[in-house]
C-alpha cells in the first residue's frame, strides 16, 4: 500500500484527549456551532457509556450536551461484528451499533458536539471544559472516555504506522486482501482481529508473548481450529520492517532460556491488539486514578470525589470492559446524575 493509497481513518485510534485535526471538518464540525455552551449535564465521551447516558438525560429533559471527540463513537468503531450486545440475535457491526445509539440519544434532544476535550476545570462551579476554543459549563458532568488502543513502542511501529501497521482489523483489513498478515496479542480483542482478517488475508500470523493466551475459551477454539490461522506462541514482535511501507517483522523467541536468532516473518500488515489505556489525560489529575491509570469510584454510585462530577464505563473499568457493561454504567451515571441534579433543585427552591 502506498502513502498515497492510505485510507481516511486508517490507524484510527479513539482518543477523546487529544487535541487532534477534525479527520474530516465537514463531518466533525457540523454541529458545534448549534450547541449550547451552559447545560444542565455535559457528557464527555461518545462510546456506549456517553451515549446510553445522554439516552437517559434526554428522556429526563436534561438536553445533555455530548463532547464526544472527533472521532466519535469509541471503541466499538473499531469492531466488526458485535455478538454479545442484548437485542441483535444475527450480531450487529460496531459502527453501526454505534450510529443507532447516537441516533436514539439525539431523538430525545441530546445534542452532540464532535470535538475532543482539550481541558476541564472542575474545581469550581459550574465545572468548565473547553474544546476546540468554545468553554461550556455545566452543574453536572460525567465523564465517560473511554480508553484507547496500547501499542508496542517501538520506533519502526510508530513510523510505519498508517503504512501497515495498525491497531483497527475492522478499518483497515480490507486493504490486507491477498495479503499475509501478523497480529500481535493473546487477549479476544486479538483472536478477534485474528478471526476477522482471515476475511481478506490469505494467511493470519498470531503471534502471543506466552505459550497460553488470555482469551475466552470459545474464541480459542475458533482460533485454532481455523486453517488459515497460523499461531505463534511465545514470540514478540521487536521490529517491524520496511522503509515507506511494512514488509516484515522481526520476531524474539520469548521462550526463558532461548538463544535463538530473531526470525524475519514477511508481512504487509502488522495489528497491535494488546489491550488499552484509560483516556484521563483531559481531566489534567482532577480525578484520582489507580495504578493503572483507570479513575476511582467514590462509592457503589458513578459519583466521583467531585461533587456533580459522575464517571462512567471504560475509563474507570478495567474488568469487564464489555460495550453492555459500559451502556449500563452510563445508565446509571445519568440517574445519579438526575437525582444529583433534582436534590439540587429542591434545596434552591
Ligand atoms: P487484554 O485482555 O488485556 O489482552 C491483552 C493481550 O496483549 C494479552 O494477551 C497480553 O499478553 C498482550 N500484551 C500486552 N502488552 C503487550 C506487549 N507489550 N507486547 C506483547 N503483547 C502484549 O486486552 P483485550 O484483548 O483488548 O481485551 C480487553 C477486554 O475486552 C477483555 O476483558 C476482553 O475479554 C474484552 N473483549 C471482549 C470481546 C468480546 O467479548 N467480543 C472482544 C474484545 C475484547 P499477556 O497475556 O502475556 O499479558
Amino acid at each position: 500500500m502506498t502513502n498515497a493509497e492510505t485510507p481516511k481513518g486508517f490507524g484510527l485510534a479513539i482518543d477523546f484527549g487529544a487535541a487532534a485535526p477534525a479527520a474530516d471538518p465537514a463531518v466533525a464540525t457540523k454541529a458545534a456551532p448549534a450547541a449550547p455552551t451552559e447545560a444542565r449535564l455535559l457528557i464527555l465521551g461518545s462510546g456506549p457509556a456517553g451515549l446510553t447516558a445522554a439516552i437517559y438525560a434526554a428522556r429526563a429533559g436534561l438536553a445533555p450536551v455530548v463532547i464526544g471527540g472527533y472521532a466519535p463513537g469509541g471503541q466499538l468503531m473499531l469492531t466488526s461484528e458485535v455478538e454479545n450486545f442484548p437485542g441483535f440475535p444475527e450480531g450487529i457491526d460496531g459502527p453501526e451499533l454505534m450510529a443507532n445509539m447516537r441516533k436514539q440519544a439525539e431523538r430525545f434532544g441530546t445534542i452532540m458536539v464532535d470535538q475532543d476535550v482539550d481541558r476541564v476545570d472542575l474545581s469550581a462551579e459550574p465545572h468548565r471544559v473547553w474544546s476546540a476554543g468554545r468553554e461550556f459549563h455545566a452543574e453536572a458532568i460525567i465523564v465517560a472516555t473511554g480508553a484507547s488502543a496500547l501499542w508496542l513502542g517501538l520506533e519502526s511501529e510508530t513510523r510505519l504506522r498508517g503504512r501497515g501497521v495498525s491497531a483497527c482489523a475492522t478499518c483497515d483489513g480490507f486493504f490486507f486482501k491477498g495479503q499475509e498478515v501478523v497480529v500481535v496479542g493473546g487477549g479476544d480483542t486479538a483472536l478477534e482481529e485474528a478471526l476477522f482478517l482471515t476475511r481478506f488475508a490469505t494467511k493470519v500470523h498470531l503471534v502471543h508473548r506466552r505459550d497460553t493466551f488470555r482469551a475466552s475459551k470459545i474464541m480459542i477454539s475458533r482460533v485454532q481450529a481455523h486453517a488459515s490461522i497460523q499461531l505463534h506462541m511465545n514470540r514478540e514482535v521487536i521490529e517491524v520492517l520496511g522503509e515507506k511501507s511494512t514488509e516484515a517483522v522481526m520476531l524474539r523467541d520469548t521462550t526463558p532460556g532461548a538463544t535463538s536468532a530473531p526470525e524475519r516473518l514477511a508481512t504487509g500488515g502488522l495489528f497491535v491488539a494488546i489491550g488499552h489505556k484509560p483516556n484521563t489525560a483531559l481531566l489534567g489529575g482532577a480525578l484520582p486514578v489507580d495504578a493503572a491509570g483507570y479513575l476511582q469510584l467514590e462509592s457503589e454510585t458513578t459519583a466521583s470525589q467531585i461533587d456533580g462530577v459522575f464517571i462512567a464505563g471504560d475509563v474507570h473499568d478495567h474488568r469487564y470492559r464489555q460495550a453492555v457493561t459500559a451502556a449500563g454504567d452510563g445508565c446509571r451515571a445519568a440517574l445519579d446524575a438526575e437525582r444529583w441534579l433534582a436534590e439540587r433543585d429542591a434545596t434552591k427552591s
